[in-house]
């Protein structure tokens, strides 16, 4: 292992470069993507979070460009029109969307990138970046899902109620995914996502030419 810096996760070869990865983390509202992701970045300080576009109001404590960059309907349309937005989703009678150029960025720069978007989103994604990898973050149970949403406080029980709603849809869709991740405990979730990462990163399809290297030196 070189280091955690993100761009160098695992054992290779000087002058062997890779693009970045695009790792789609979904799950239903509530599950706690952005506490795992949160947990992840403190032990793969390394890897790039995508900060979203979105059109929802901030939630007490949200930093406009680090949360979100909250921005209005018109705005965000105007930039669908740009095609500066790389996939998008309406949930919940908002607009939620990745901005293009900085994920294109990183990635050439061979950055790893891991981006919390809707069910939509990551297929969006994996259709577009075939060598994305996805992950579904489920809750261990639906009562835990619901106290968890409650909890929050932040919404009213009307926009609870939809999102619940929205959550028996989403999970159906787990088996689109190429892992699932239980959050039970988000130590252990965001450990199983790095352990998932340097899976991904030693697959010979993101390898390939490595050994043409080797045979060099
Ligand atoms: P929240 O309002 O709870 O922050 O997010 C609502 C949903 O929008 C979550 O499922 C979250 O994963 C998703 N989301 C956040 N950013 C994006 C994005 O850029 N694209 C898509 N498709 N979904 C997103």
């Amino acid at each position: 292992m070189d280091s955690e810096d993100g761009l160098q996760l695992v054992q290779s070869v000087p002058g062997f470069k890779t693009r970045g990865m695009l790792i789609c983390v979904s799950g239903p509202s509530g599950v706690g993507k952005g506490t795992v992701i949160a947990q992840l970045k403190e032990i793969m300080p390394g890897l790039a979070h995508s900060v979203s576009l979105t059109t929802r109001s901030p939630r007490p404590g949200e930093v406009d460009g680090k949360d979100y960059y909250f921005c209005t309907k018109e705005r965000f349309e105007e930039l669908l029109e740009e095609d500066a937005i790389l996939e998008h989703d309406i949930y919940v009678g908002n607009y939620y969307g990745t901005p293009r150029q900085a994920i294109e960025e990183k990635v050439s720069e061979g950055q790893d990138v891991i981006m919390d978007v809707t069910v939509p989103g990551s297929l969006a994604i994996l259709y577009k970046y075939e060598q994305a990898c996805s992950i579904f973050l489920l809750p261990p149970s639906l009562s835990v899902l619901r106290e968890r949403l409650e909890k929050r406080g932040t919404e009213t029980s009307d926009i609870v109620n939809s999102r619940l709603l929205k959550a028996v849809d989403e999970v159906e869709m787990a088996s689109k995914f190429d892992y699932i991740v239980i959050n039970q405990d988000k130590r252990k979730a965001a450990e199983e996502i790095r352990h998932i990462i340097y899976a991904e990163k030693l697959r010979q399809a993101r390898r390939s030419g490595i050994e043409q290297m080797i045979l060099k030196r």
